[in-house]
């Protein structure tokens, strides 16, 4: 079972010419198999959490730890993080010029796995996802995230969730800019490599939208950069009744 372990974990970014605190001792726990949410106001730190774990240079760990089934995630590079089972899916994901979404995945999955994966059976493997997911056959052409509209780029994380096969999965703002269509589709997608039970999750989301369609074992209220309560699904329905108001008041929030 592949566990990830964030230990009183402390960021800082480089704004305006000062160094400002945005994570302030982050502790979580997320198994294989399990699915955790995090919801919080927009600014508590939400995105900056999913960036570190990605090892984003712009994002500075001044305190804590965050390990693998032991191993210090912090070390690794980006491409180390990827091949020890960790996988990102941004907010706001890169461009690729000039490579294209099939050459990227196959790219992608050579490096996890650490061999190429047998041409016949990847083509097919990449066909059968991406018409479970409802993708066009044409985007496979198309250069990663290049014109890509919010829905299309929500798709292609979720292609890669399900063609990667990562242990721990962090989706950040999956939900969102996905009419409710789209949003059916990948929350399928996510459940789908939920029911492996091989991938642990951590869905990060200001809004309880995509919960109604990805229950979690567990939620987390993010407010101000830390974790200020955790509990199950019935959270969820709990902010989705009364907001963060509760968690934001006297201007706890960043
Ligand atoms: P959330 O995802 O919860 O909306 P973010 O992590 O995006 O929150 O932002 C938290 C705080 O950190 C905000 O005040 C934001 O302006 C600041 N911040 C995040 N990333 C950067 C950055 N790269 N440069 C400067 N400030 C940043
Ligand atoms: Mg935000
Ligand atoms: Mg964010």
């Amino acid at each position: 079972m592949a566990t990830l372990e964030i230990r009183d974990l402390h960021v800082t970014v480089e704004a305006e010419n000062a160094t400002k605190e945005i994570l302030k001792g982050v502790d979580l726990t997320v198994k294989q198999g399990e699915t955790h949410a995090i919801m919080g106001p927009n600014g508590s730190g939400k995105s900056t959490l999913a960036y570190s774990l990605a090892g984003h240079p712009k994002y500075t760990v001044t305190g804590g730890t965050v390990t693998l089934d032991g191993e210090d995630v912090l070390a690794m590079s980006v491409d180390e993080r990827a091949r020890a089972g960790l996988f990102l899916a941004m907010q706001y994901p890169v461009e690729v010029p000039g490579v294209s979404v099939s050459n990227f995945l196959r790219t992608s999955a050579s490096a996890i796995r650490g061999e190429a994966p047998k041409l016949r059976t990847w083509v097919k493997e990449v066909k059968e996802a991406m018409e479970r997911l409802q993708i066009d056959p044409a985007f496979a052409e198309r250069n990663v995230n290049e014109g890509f509209s919010g829905g299309e780029k929500k798709r292609h994380e979720i292609l890669q969730l399900e063609l990667l096969k990562p242990q721990i999965a962090i989706l950040d703002e999956t939900d969102s800019g996905l009419d409710v269509d789209a949003l059916r589709v990948v929350s399928e997608g996510v459940n789908r490599v939920r029911e492996t039970g091989a991938v642990g999750t951590l869905l990060i989301t200001h809004y309880t939208r995509i919960l109604r369609y990805i229950k979690p074992d567990h939620v987390h209220v993010f407010a101000a950069g830390r974790i200020v309560e955790s509990g199950g699904a019935e959270l969820a329905d709990k902010l989705e009744n009364e907001g963060y108001e509760a968690y934001v008041k006297g201007g706890v929030s960043a």
